[in-house]
């Protein structure tokens, strides 16, 4: 039986730290698609002000490069928390990362274990946001941030439902109402006038969406 589509009422934060993630990677999402993190500076100030990056550090275009890129693979993968298909290069290119990340296990006051990211510049920043990810997995909550399946909008939600496909009704709406016009076009075209109005609306025993 196919699986039925819902949305949520409006795009909703994620729990504790992820919601630091889901910001991050929504920097460059959303349909009016602006793109916040365009240089090495924005980027910079970006981390710092949500405690990422020391305040007397400075960024390369490198480095840059590879936040963009991260941020892309983590996308890919929400999606796929969305029903969209395996992306091995996604998960490769952040395994890439990995492999100069360095991370030092710190003990808390209440006794637990966290791995603190102890690389310089960029590493250090987005070993944050990965250690963020590990953290979810444990906790449950990383396969419920996805990424909206409305193409037009991509924008990252957290999933309180754990059914929903699209971050928000409005999305929702849309995507049927393109889906409503495509489906009117194609069925007019091929019976005509009225005709084809009464397939859509099911009067034909057909089922309208
Ligand atoms: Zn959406």
């Amino acid at each position: 039986m196919r699986r039925k589509r819902r949305a949520l009422r409006k795009p909703q934060p994620a729990p504790g730290k992820l919601e630091k993630l889901r910001t991050f990677v929504n920097t460059a999402a959303g349909r009016r698609k602006r793109e916040e993190l365009g240089t090495p500076a924005e980027l910079g100030r970006w981390f710092k002000h949500r405690g990422l990056l020391g305040d007397d550090e400075k960024l390369t275009l490198d480095e840059h490069a590879s936040a963009i890129a991260a941020r892309r693979n983590l996308r890919s993968i929400l999606a796929v928390h969305n029903g969209g298909g395996p992306n091995p290069e996604a998960v490769e290119g952040l395994a890439e990362l990995l492999v100069g990340m360095r991370f030092e296990p710190r003990l808390e006051a209440d006794g637990s274990v966290r791995f603190e990211p102890v690389s310089p510049g960029i590493l250090a920043s987005l070993g944050k946001l990965l250690a963020i990810v590990a953290v979810a997995q444990n906790a449950g909550s990383w396969r419920r941030l996805k990424i909206c399946a409305d193409p037009e909008c991509g924008t990252a939600f957290y999933d309180t439902s754990g059914k929903a496909t699209w971050c928000s009704t409005r999305c929702g709406d849309r995507v049927r109402g393109r889906k409503f016009r495509r489906s009117y076009k194609g069925r007019r075209l091929r019976t005509g006038g009225r005709e084809g109005l009464a397939a859509v609306f099911g009067l034909e025993g057909g089922q309208a969406e």
